[in-house]
């Protein structure tokens, strides 16, 4: 999370690509295809166990899970939910009944690690404790259900700090069997659900039509950015991945998410057959401190210089209403 926002300064500070590196990345795009995208929720079981208290924890938590997976279900949309153990664990004994339909059917099961840490702080030992104690929940249940726990998604996005510290996490990832989870498209979620929680807690009706209304004008006007970005980069568009969290603006909004993208021709695809397009071959071969999508990424390594800036943030209503501090 917030890492477009600093994307700006990252790609001011591009440089040219070893040569030899470039020629070395193959051609994404073997045949035409039809548009499909993956849809993903991070932050399982509920974004904000762990981090926020109060008697409401379950039921809310319980109700973003329902009202998601109904909305995905009557579209019969496949998607993956990556959980972190942490927020299982504060949510007591739902915790666990909570992920029990993600394991089920077109849904599946992910690890986000166990505390959530930014993993550039983190030493290859240290890295690897969070992916095993981020399965001790998942694991016995995915595995008690004939399936097998093949995707990791790092927090923040970050995936290595360093070329030497990736390297070392892809080979822990390696050892432990999983997949890195790409992400191609960030609608800022998270910058919406702050300001939407803040409106629910005032009862503010009017608020929180106006927010869910501006989360989805923002997340169309995103959705068309990483398909055009991506297009650019690779020369054609490679399955896209959603990067959304459990909260409570998509399960107040997952059906007209889930239109924006019906209505612009898109097919839902499960994660797994996303990411067996080539472009997600190999993972992302550049180290940086940040968390950006996979377009920019592509970018980079294509030593392909593309201005971020040009990407639209949230209204700026929005995210100075998200902040709990700041007047009204
Ligand atoms: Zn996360």
């Amino acid at each position: 999370m917030r890492t477009r926002l600093v994307m700006a300064g990252l790609v001011l500070l591009l440089t040219p690509a070893d040569p030899a590196r470039s020629q070395a990345i193959e051609p994404v795009c073997p045949s035409p295809h039809d548009r499909t995208v993956a849809i993903t929720f991070d932050d399982l079981p509920y974004t904000r166990a762990g981090d926020a208290g109060g008697q409401e924890l379950a039921a809310v938590a319980r109700a973003t899970n329902e009202a998601i997976l109904a909305g995905l279900a009557v579209r019969n949309v496949p998607a993956i939910g990556f959980v972190v153990e942490r927020r299982v664990q504060a949510l007591g004994e739902i915790g666990q009944a909570l992920l029990e339909p993600w394991n089920t059917g077109q849904f599946e099961l992910g690890n986000h690690s166990a505390n959530h840490p930014d993993s550039n702080t983190l030493d290859v030992d240290a890295f690897r404790r969070e992916v095993i104690d981020g399965e001790a929940t998942i694991r016995p249940m995915v595995e008690k259900a004939g399936r097998t726990l093949r995707f990791f998604r790092f927090p923040y996005n970050h995936l290595g700090d360093t070329d030497q510290r990736r390297e070392a996490f892809e080979r822990v990832l390696g050892e432990r069997g999983y997949h890195l989870a790409g992400s191609t498209i960030d609608t800022s979620d998270y910058v919406f659900d702050a300001a939407y929680e803040r409106a629910l807690a005032r009862s503010d009706t009017a608020m929180v039509r106006r927010i869910e209304d501006a989360y989805i004008d923002y997340s169309r006007v995103e959705i068309a950015y990483y398909a055009d970005l991506n297009r650019k980069v690779l020369g054609c568009e490679p399955p896209g991945i959603l990067l959304l969290h459990a909260n409570r603006i998509n399960a107040a909004t997952i059906d007209r998410i889930l239109g924006l993208f019906r209505s612009t021709g898109y097919r839902f695809v499960s994660l797994e057959e996303a990411q067996a397009h080539p472009a997600y071959r190999q993972p992302p071969r550049f180290a940086t401190k940040f968390g950006p999508m996979w377009g920019y990424r592509w970018a980079r390594e294509r030593d392909l210089k593309v201005n971020g800036s040009k990407e639209e943030e949230p209204p700026a209503w929005v995210t100075r209403y998200s902040d709990p501090d700041a007047p009204l």
